[in-house]
């Protein structure tokens, strides 16, 4: 699309949306100047293309369209059908998958298909065949409240929070730990890395039906082959959720033993992430699950958003061209470079670096929680989220340590060069600041604050973001 087609084309959305609601405009537009002034340093989030935000904007959002591509519960969905298809085939080229599901709306989504799944397969096919019947209205009350124990009786073996792990890997707070009895791995205290003996150690001890690897604050590859092998050694099923580091197997730096796709029995991931796709999930399947996974909706899903297939679709077609993989080494470059400008200034990483995407910074290195620092360094410009880290000292909700990741200022352009700039201005608050009264307070001089928001302005500023939309 031209320079001059995107501008016209978000001016003239703005312009519709402005004579309805103008407030809804002057958020979009805010929004917009937002994120191109400040240093986005989140590890989840990044800058959709153009043509993958505009795909989402329009008629399809009305269509409903229950069912599966060529099967679906609604007349009139030919249309739905072909981005569905596009958005499942892009994918399946992309991961090498034999199968992929389009339709979960987030991550959790995606993960609660999944455990659905392979509840279905695992515990409700044995039973219906058991009661030699053909689905779940035919069985008698007796044996329906029987099933009913049994899926409710699962277990399930993740990463633990603090080392990584996700909150709907079976964490009480989420649906997912209230469906399941889980036991957590974490990773070695001295090295901070995942020692594989000892998830298999847990394994054995305690017979899980679903191993799941994958992880939100991790800052490095999982050997998903021995991951595979413990799983089979307990006839466990294995799931990766690869929703943080999609991007990085779609553009082939992960690869072998670290590419969850040949590995797993399935897999979920998130599309808006490294990916760089719209908000939105999807599951990778073999052809054993293919079928239970496609019961998604209406199992746990609402009707599918034919307006974010069509947007997936988009994105993954981009995501199949060569520069995709190009950006997605960079991604790593650039995480690994700022690990190296932070640490080279005597901050104290988990781990000691990264091979992925992410770094976590343990901030009591600084004197800091991870509350005090993130809201530090967002009072100088810069977004980053507070995380747990392993053992945390501070708990969940003030935590230690300060998670970033480079798949957003990646994609804006910018290099190893400006991600020792920005390790500089990090490293300069958060040394500047001092711990308050209690975990939340904190004191940072508001000129060194001011000088820093102008200083990662003016590193911005060589790298616009959306550099074709003008919106006046
Ligand atoms: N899985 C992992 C590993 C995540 O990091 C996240 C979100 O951060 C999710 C799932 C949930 O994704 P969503 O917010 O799209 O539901």
């Amino acid at each position: 699309m031209s320079l001059n087609a995107e501008s016209t084309a978000f001016r003239s959305a703005l312009e519709v949306i402005r004579a309805v609601e103008p407030r809804v405009a002057d958020a979009i537009g805010a929004e917009l100047v937002d994120q191109r002034e400040s240093l986005k340093l989140i590890a989840s989030e990044n800058y959709a293309s153009p043509a993958t935000l505009l795909a989402m904007g329009n008629w399809f959002s009305d269509k409903y369209a229950e069912g599966t591509v060529g099967r679906r519960f609604y007349a009139g969905c030919q249309n739905v059908d072909t981005v569905e298809a596009l958005a499942a085939e892009h994918a399946r080229e992309l991961f090498g998958a034999a199968h992929a599901y389009a339709q979960p709306h987030s991550g959790i989504d995606a993960n609660l298909v999944a455990f659905w799944a392979i509840l279905a397969d695992r515990v409700e096919s044995p039973a219906l065949k058991k009661a030699q019947v053909r689905q779940v209205n035919d069985l008698t009350e007796a044996d329906w409240f029987a099933l009913r124990r049994e899926l409710g009786n699962q277990r399930m073996l993740g990463m633990s929070l603090d080392a990584g792990g996700h909150l709907t890997h079976g964490f009480r707070p989420n649906i997912s730990g209230k469906m399941f009895d889980q036991r957590s791995y974490g990773t070695d205290p001295a090295t901070g890395l995942i020692d594989y003996d000892k998830v298999a150690e847990a394994a054995r001890e305690f017979k899980p039906l679903i191993l799941v690897a994958g992880y939100s604050a991790y800052p490095r590859k999982v050997n998903f082959r021995i991951m595979r092998e413990i799983a089979d050694s307990v006839g466990a099923t294995f799931m990766v959720d690869m929703a943080h580091f999609a991007g990085l197997v779609a553009g082939k730096v992960f690869t072998g033993d670290f590419d969850p796709v040949p590995h797993a029995h399935i897999v979920t991931t998130t599309t808006h992430k490294s990916l760089r796709g719209p908000r939105g999930g999807m599951v990778l399947c073999g052809p054993e699950l293919a079928d239970q996974v496609d019961r998604g909706c209406p199992m746990v899903l609402g009707g599918p958003l034919p307006h974010v297939m069509a947007a997936k679709a988009v994105a993954l077609a981009e995501a199949r061209r060569p520069d995709f993989a190009d950006y997605a080494q960079r991604i790593v470059d650039n995480a690994q470079a700022l690990a190296e400008g932070l640490a080279r200034r005597g901050a104290k990483l988990v781990t000691g670096g990264t091979d992925n995407h992410l770094v976590l910074i343990d901030v009591t290195g600084y004197g800091l929680t991870g509350r005090q620092a993130e809201q530090a360094l967002l009072d100088s410009g810069i977004v980053t989220n507070r995380n747990a880290v392993p053992r945390d000292p501070n708990g969940a909700w003030y935590t230690s340590g300060i998670r970033i990741g480079t798949p957003a200022l990646t994609s804006r352009g910018l290099g190893t060069a400006e991600m020792d700039q920005t390790a500089e201005l990090i490293h300069t608050v958060l040394s500047q600041t001092t711990s308050g009264e209690s975990k939340a307070k904190y004191v940072l001089d508001p000129a060194l604050a001011d000088k820093v928001s102008k200083q990662a302005s003016d590193l911005l500023a060589g790298f616009p973001l959306y550099p074709a939309v003008d919106l006046g």
